[in-house]
C-alpha cells in the first residue's frame, strides 16, 4: 500500500476486521457493474471510492433527461452521451487509482460469459429481467458471485448469489414476469439498494462479516421496514441444478 492509499482509505482500514489486508484484497479485485442506471451509478461510485482495483462498467444506453432524478453520475451536459463514457469520466475523477474499463454493449446470453470472465464479482445494475437472467447464467457457469439488486417505487430487494452454494436468480424467479412498462422510481431507492450491494461486495472481496447469501433483503420504503427472508435452492433449477457439472461449467453456453 502506498502512503497515499493508507491515508485515502484510512477510515475503513481502521475497522479491526478489515485493516490493510482487507484493503489490499479490494485493490486486487475486479468487479463488474452491469447496467449504469440508478443502481449501477450509485454502486460504481461507492466501489470506486472504496478502492476496488479494477471496475468494468457495462451499458448500451445514452443519458436522457428523465434519468437524472436517480442516475447520479450524470448531469445536464451528459444528455445524449453514452452512459459508459460519461460515467467513466466522473469515476476517474473520484479516484484516479482505479482501473476503469467502460464497455458500451448490451449484455446478452451470447456475450455474457465473455464480458464477465475473470471477474471476482458482478453487481446487478439491470433494469430488466432478461439482462438479469443472462447475467445469472453467466455467473453460474463462470462460478462468479452475483450481487442482485432490484427496485420499484419506494421498494427494493437484494441478495448475494454464490454459485454452487446459494439459490441462483433462476431458483428465485423461475419465470420471467411480463414487463409492465416504465415503473416508478425515486432516486433514493436505488441509492439504498446499491449501497447494500456494495457493502456485500466489500465483505465478499475482503472476507468481512456475513453475506446475504441464501437470504433476500426486502426494503419497504413506504413503511420504512427492512425484512430478511431465507430463500431456497430449487433442486430442479435448469441453470444451477445438480445435473450441471461445475467442472464443465465454463463450456456451457448461456445462449
Ligand atoms: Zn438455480
Amino acid at each position: 500500500m502506498t502512503e497515499n492509499e493508507l491515508v485515502r482509505y484510512g477510515r475503513q482500514i481502521l475497522h479491526p476486521d478489515f485493516g490493510e489486508v482487507g484493503q489490499k484484497r479490494l485493490k486486487d479485485s475486479h468487479v463488474i457493474v452491469a447496467g449504469l442506471g440508478g443502481l449501477g451509478c450509485a454502486a460504481s461510485i461507492y466501489l470506486v471510492c472504496a478502492g476496488v482495483g479494477k471496475l468494468t462498467i457495462v451499458d448500451c444506453d445514452s443519458v436522457e433527461l428523465s434519468n437524472l432524478n436517480r442516475q447520479v453520475l450524470y448531469c445536464d451536459e451528459d444528455i445524449g452521451k453514452h452512459k459508459t463514457s460519461a460515467a467513466a469520466q466522473k469515476l476517474a475523477r473520484l479516484n484516479p487509482s482505479v482501473e476503469l474499463v467502460p464497455r458500451y454493449e448490451k449484455v446478452s446470453p451470447e456475450n455474457v460469459q465473455l464480458i464477465i470472465r475473470g471477474a471476482d464479482a458482478v453487481v446487478d445494475g439491470m433494469d430488466n429481467f432478461e439482462g438479469r437472467v443472462a447475467l445469472n447464467c453467466g455467473c453460474v457457469s463462470e462460478r462468479i458471485p452475483f450481487i442482485h439488486g432490484g427496485v420499484s417505487g419506494l421498494n427494493g430487494e437484494a441478495t448475494t448469489i454464490i454459485p454452487g452454494e446459494t439459490p441462483c436468480f433462476n431458483c428465485i424467479f423461475p419465470t420471467i414476469p411480463r414487463e409492465r412498462g416504465v415503473s416508478p422510481v425515486f432516486g433514493v431507492t436505488p441509492a439504498i439498494i446499491a449501497a447494500v450491494q456494495v457493502m456485500e461486495a466489500i465483505k465478499l472481496l475482503s472476507g468481512l462479516g456475513d453475506l446475504l447469501a441464501g437470504r433476500m433483503l426486502y426494503v419497504n420504503g413506504t413503511t420504512m421496514s427492512f425484512r430478511v427472508s431465507a430463500i431456497s435452492i430449487d433442486p430442479a433449477c435448469r441453470i444451477c441444478g445438480p445435473d450441471k457439472n461445475p467442472s464443465q461449467a465454463s463450456m456451457r453456453p448461456c445462449s
